[in-house]
């Protein structure tokens, strides 16, 4: 899929469109929003789509994570990641994305015959994949209820290692109701919101640099991680 004909859009406009879809749902069955964001239900009763969980064709390939058919308003989801809560609620919500930031440019775009998109787990993302997994982030994980959870817990968390990453993940997870969250994504989300960051910073860790540093730590320890999901 060229990436040429989809606007490249900024990591705070996938923010916003992802809270204004929560939004909408939110609204749109009168109940507060509140997690586990009911992602199936935003798929298939909200905005129309049939989740198809397959293993076949090009799904046997289980690196084939997922995919979207914007025709017949399908949802792909890999039959190897059914079983995985977080993994397929993540997978799920990413579709989800694509249909937002990029099936307005895909129909645009109709004569190149292009019904899908297909989505591959591999090292070097193309943008509109950075990008859906962005927005499935904030759209399971709302920055507002994961930040209110994080800040909840007392005595604040130590994320110097990956261990203890991991165990705050596990914190916020349990204590904010994040059922269909993976703990992987969970740190994820944490070190872009700048949680953990935020943390160090005041100097509940380390004063001076060390934050930054260990946030790239971090970061680099989980890049070798095969897959964010
Ligand atoms: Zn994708």
């Amino acid at each position: 899929m060229a990436n040429e004909q989809y606007p490249k859009r900024s990591l705070d406009e996938v923010e916003i469109l992802a809270n204004g879809l929560n939004i909408s749902y939110f609204t749109s069955v009168e109940i507060d929003l509140t997690v586990p964001i009911p992602i199936e239900d935003i798929a298939e009763h909200f905005l129309g789509y049939s989740i198809d969980i397959t293993d076949e064709g090009l799904f046997s390939d289980p690196n084939f994570l997922g995919g979207i058919d914007f025709e017949q308003n399908l949802i792909y989801v890999n039959a190897s990641v059914e079983d995985h809560d977080g993994r397929y609620a993540f997978t799920v919500a990413h579709e989800i994305g694509h249909h937002v930031l990029h099936r307005e440019a895909y129909l645009n775009d109709k004569e190149q015959g292009k019904r899908e998109i297909l989505c591959r787990d591999s090292g070097e993302k193309p943008q509109i994949e950075i990008e859906a997994d962005r927005f499935a982030a904030a759209l399971l994980m709302p920055s507002s209820v994961v930040l209110e959870t994080f800040n909840r817990i007392k005595p604040k968390p130590k994320a110097s290692t990956i261990g203890q990453a991991r165990g705050v993940a596990n914190e916020v997870i349990k204590e904010g109701g994040f059922s269909n969250v993976s703990n992987t994504a969970m740190i994820n989300r944490l070190i872009d919101l700048g949680a953990i960051k935020a943390a160090y910073q005041n100097g509940l860790v380390h004063k001076g640099h060390r934050g930054s540093l260990i946030t790239r730590m971090v970061r680099g320890t989980l890049a070798k991680l095969k897959s964010f999901r």
